[in-house]
């Protein structure tokens, strides 16, 4: 029996992850979980669950929050040192990272710390600081799976080959909403539009980096950094159908993939039970059905972020931090209708251009980085 702790749980990994613990009660049982500022969804899955802790992490909630609404199983807490206390509590065997953006980093520091076993979905933890993360986990002996589709799907084709026989890996992107409008024909997108994902149904900040490829710049960085590669062994290639979620490319030339629907349900629950497989709720292709697989390369000019992706990935050191809190400002900007679609990429490398580049920067430098990228955002016209 693995006993998990789902930072984020009210999200779309964390509602997920949900439905695969629900699914299997004999293998794993859910200890905590963490919201920002939903707590109703969070009493309702406390009702559904009984884990011994619920974190509502937006300290100013503690007075608004009903407590009566949880269940009187679990304990209540509140603010970064709830989410502190679950992700250090020695009866938490894996921490489920699924808060979105840079916030995710301190839980999942410190689960590795403490060397649990972190199922990884929070990818900006790893752009931000991915050698940081990476030593870390090293130093504590701690265990990094990835959740992330296409991280899962390399994860999954590299135990076909050793680590010296990898040529390349290639990560798909479903290309988005907006595949195949050039750079012109992207300058006039609405929010609405954005968050109309053609294929995955996630929050609406991944989704809205789905639009830009800015998730795909995320994706190279954080798998540059989880796999040990060099930046010229990535590459990305565009598939609309989301069934193939990467490519293994080893030295013979051998091509080593990992296909299923578009569910993050099966990543999660490979990371869960991993190293075992089991029966999953996940969808399941059905081969009695005629279906085509469509690859074609990206188009850098019309989604100028993924470049910025394969650049930071290449620069390292600060890069990563700053390029995240630049986006995540942005995003915010353009749900806002505060910033132009198109200029989510622009403003992202105008910060990043202007910034005092370091090549190994410590935590606390990385974290000043990301509040000052925010604020040059705020003020960007
Ligand atoms: P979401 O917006 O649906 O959920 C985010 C969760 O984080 C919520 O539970 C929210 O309460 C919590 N949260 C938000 N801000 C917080 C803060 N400041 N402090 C603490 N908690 C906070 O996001 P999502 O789509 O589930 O994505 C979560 C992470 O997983 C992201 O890093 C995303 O890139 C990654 N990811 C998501 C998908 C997907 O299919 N949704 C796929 C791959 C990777
Ligand atoms: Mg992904």
């Amino acid at each position: 029996m693995k006993r998990i702790a789902v930072l984020g749980s009210t999200g779309s990994i964390g509602t997920n992850c949900l439905q695969v613990l629900d699914a299997l009660p004999e293998r794993l049982s859910l200890l905590g979980i963490t919201a920002h500022r939903r707590w109703r969804e969070l009493a309702e899955q406390t009702q559904s669950f009984h884990p011994r802790w619920a974190v509502v992490t937006d300290e100013s909630l503690s007075h608004g929050v009903d407590r009566a609404a949880f269940s009187s199983k679990s304990e209540l807490l509140f603010g970064e040192s709830g989410t502190e206390r679950l992700c250090s509590a020695p009866e938490v065997d894996v921490v489920v990272s699924a808060i979105v953006g840079a916030a995710g980093l301190r839980g999942t520091w410190i689960a590795l710390e403490c060397g649990k076993t972190v199922a990884i979905a929070n990818k900006e933890t790893l752009v931000v600081a991915g050698p940081l993360v990476m030593e870390l986990a090293k130093r504590t002996n701690a265990t990094l799976l990835p959740v992330d589709s296409e991280h899962s799907a390399i994860f999954q084709a590299l135990q076909a080959g050793r680590a010296n026989e990898v040529k390349r890996i290639v990560l798909t992107s479903s290309g988005g909403p907006f595949r195949g409008r050039t750079l012109l024909q992207l300058q006039d997108v609405t929010p609405s539009e954005a968050l109309a994902h053609p294929t995955w149904n996630m929050g609406p900040k991944i989704t809205i980096d789905s639009a830009t490829m800015m998730n795909k710049a995320l994706e190279v960085i954080e798998a540059k950094w989880l796999f040990g590669l060099r930046d010229d062994q990535i590459e990305v290639v565009v598939h609309p159908q989301s069934v193939v979620h990467s490519f293994v490319e080893f030295v013979d030339g051998s091509v080593i993939a990992q296909l299923s629907p578009p569910d993050m349900r099966l990543p999660i629950q490979y990371a869960l039970t991993y190293p075992d497989r089991c029966e999953s709720i996940a969808a399941k292709l059905d081969w009695q059905k005629t279906f085509d697989l469509h690859f074609e390369p990206p188009d850098l000019d019309a989604f100028p972020a993924l470049r910025l992706g394969f650049e930071v990935a290449s620069r390292g050191g600060t890069c990563g931090a700053v390029l995240n809190a630049a986006n995540e400002a942005a995003v915010e900007r353009f749900l806002a209708g505060s910033l132009r679609f198109c200029d989510i990429p622009r403003a992202c490398r105008a910060v990043l251009d202007q910034h005092q580049f370091d090549a190994s920067p410590s935590l606390s430098e990385l974290l000043r980085l990301d509040r000052e990228a925010r604020q040059e955002i705020a003020r960007w016209t």
